[in-house]
């Protein structure tokens, strides 16, 4: 894989990228913050691996530069600083994983490794009747706009969308998102399937329709296509409403 390493320890730098090397991957070596949110900017990496304290910007600006930009690669954020406050900030920033220095040279592979692994099956953006699906955001992009979904909403939808056209009964629900050691309420699956059906009718109502089959479960499939044409004046409608509100 392509991996961009950011550390301005110059000799500390070689040395995490002759490992990464010896593992197979490409490593590009930059020293410097500004240097390397340009070049992430303009390569598509794998992985970055960023040190927080560098010169003329530092990683935690560089991270915040690049979500803002909307990329989305993996970085695993190096740092001589170890505390839960600063790891904790590293993370909200966006970092997907934290190692403190002085670095184990496997454990950085094995972790690089992880990241990409996860990325991978995480990155995906489907295309579903004209909407777009992102998993890593965790969002619904419709026609007229993106909605996002908490962990737990998102897990409902995902349940859902790989079954697609078909019923997911409650039960299974519960099980699969609430786990089996869940002992509240059942009408949870209710409530939360409320919140998934409320935010797919905001941004994909004539794409993908989410139907309560009575006594059973749901069903989430695709707007027919006499529903599309009927929905498309309502739809817009309310999105219209919705804006305004805001
Ligand atoms: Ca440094």
């Amino acid at each position: 894989m392509r991996v961009l390493l950011v550390e301005d320890e110059v000799r500390l730098a070689e040395l995490l990228a002759q490992s990464l090397r010896e593992e197979g991957h490409e490593v590009n070596v930059c020293h410097d913050g500004k240097v390397a949110a340009e070049q992430a900017e303009r390569v598509p990496y794998d992985v970055i691996v960023l040190d927080w304290a560098l010169p003329s910007m530092d990683g935690l600006e560089v991270l915040r530069r690049l979500r803002a930009r909307g990329l989305h690669t993996p970085v695993l954020l190096l740092s001589a600083r170890g505390t839960v406050g600063e790891r904790v900030q590293a993370l909200r920033m966006g970092a997907d994983d934290y190692v403190v220095k002085p670095v184990a040279l496997d454990e950085l592979s094995a972790r690089v490794e992880a990241l990409h692994r996860r990325a991978s099956g995480q990155e995906r953006v489907v295309e579903l009747a004209g909407v777009r699906i992102d998993h890593r955001a965790r969002s619904v992009i419709g026609a007229s706009g993106t909605e996002s979904f908490s962990a737990r909403e998102y897990a409902v939808l995902s349940l859902l969308l790989d079954r697609l056209g078909d019923v997911v009964t409650r039960s299974e629900l519960l099980s699969q998102v609430w786990g089996a050691a869940f002992d509240g309420s059942p009408n949870v699956v209710d409530v939360y399937v409320g919140y998934v059906r409320a935010k797919l009718q905001a941004v994909a109502a004539t794409a993908l329709v989410l139907e309560t089959v009575r006594g059973v479960g749901y069903r989430l499939r695709e707007a027919r296509s006499s529903e599309r044409a009927r929905d498309t004046l309502p739809g817009e409608a309310s999105a219209t409403r919705g804006k305004r509100g805001k």
